[in-house]
């Protein structure tokens, strides 16, 4: 645990409905904060521009709203911070942590077609790695982080334990594109690293993405969050919970009249819980809730419950 006051956050990516997921990761980084009194911030991950939409931003916002889960200080729109996230992006290429790839597309997918034909490891290894900068030719360019290619890159996680990847598993991650922009995992990082966030409580599917943010990290010398990853919800059939099983949109619920602290009260117990409490106050789950509460195993949506919850 860090001694510096909680900061947590939720970073949707707008690029649709707020799902349940969503909603359930941001009401646990909520009670986290608000039970330590915390601050929890507010960032949409709008930097795919081709996905990203005001209508999901504004479904996000509604959906935070109506479930109570007010977020401190403004929205940070992390497209905005795109000059932000070159110029770390340009400190590790100064500081020789990172490097210009000039291999095309379609030379890395040669690479990776040959190496599958011949069935040796399709993770591509860029040949500008230890190329030296004064024979960089006038051509676009991908920037790369030149990443540990010895030993292994351990996320200590909450939830999960800690967790090894060896690096040598792992590619030179692209930082920046060929257009300047930023990747995800640059972006994130930055973001999280400005915004002082503690404490990073996301789902599981960021598990191995969080081994290649520890390398940003400690490449720019900043201390590292605590990560807590949870595991995804899922149907009632095992499988990852999508509109297949039934409602899974936040609006479809607010629409259907539910009340929100119902729905607060069952999305808190999807994969945390507190002895055998089923029903308890925002008070009390702020009280309760700790990362040591989180099951390693998915939950599972229960329709049936959440109406009787709710009812
Ligand atoms: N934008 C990511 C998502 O919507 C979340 C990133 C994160 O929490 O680190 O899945």
């Amino acid at each position: 645990m860090t001694a510096s006051p909680v900061v947590t956050r939720i970073a949707p990516s707008p690029t649709g409905y707020m799902h349940i997921g969503t909603a359930r990761t941001a009401l646990f980084n909520w009670l986290f904060a608000r039970g330590r009194g915390g601050k929890f911030l507010l960032r949409i991950e709008d930097t795919d521009r081709e996905r990203s939409t005001p209508e999901a931003t504004e479904a996000i916002l509604k959906g935070m709203t109506w479930l109570g889960l007010d977020w401190d200080g403004d929205v940070v729109s992390q497209f905005e911070r795109a000059d932000r996230h070159a110029e770390v992006a340009n400190e590790m290429l100064a500081k020789g942590m990172a490097y210009k790839c000039f291999s095309t597309q379609d030379e890395i997918q040669a690479f990776r077609d040959a190496a599958s034909a011949e069935k040796r490891s399709t993770l591509f290894l860029s040949p500008w790695r230890d190329a030296d900068p004064a024979d960089y030719p006038d051509a676009p360019y991908v920037v790369r982080l030149k990443a540990p290619r010895d030993g292994a890159t351990v996320i200590h996680d909450q939830v999960q334990g800690d967790v090894t990847i060896r690096n040598d598993q792992l590619d030179d991650m692209v930082l920046l594109r060929s257009d300047g922009t930023p990747t995800y995992m640059l972006a994130v990082v930055v973001d999280d690293y400005d915004m002082g966030i503690t404490h990073v409580i996301r789902g599981d599917d960021h598990l191995t993405n969080a081994a290649r943010q520890i390398q940003i990290y400690t490449n720019m010398g900043w201390d590292l969050p605590v990560y807590a990853h949870i595991p995804l919800i899922f149907g009632p059939d095992g499988k990852k919970l999508s509109k297949r099983h039934g409602a899974t949109g936040v609006d479809e619920y607010q629409a259907m009249g539910y009340p929100a602290a119902g729905m607060r009260n069952y999305l808190a117990r999807l994969g945390w819980a507190h002895g055998d409490d089923e029903f308890f106050t925002d008070a009390q789950a702020m009280e309760w809730f700790g990362l040591d509460g989180i099951g390693k195993s998915p939950s599972r949506f229960d329709f049936k419950k959440l109406a009787n919850i709710c009812g």
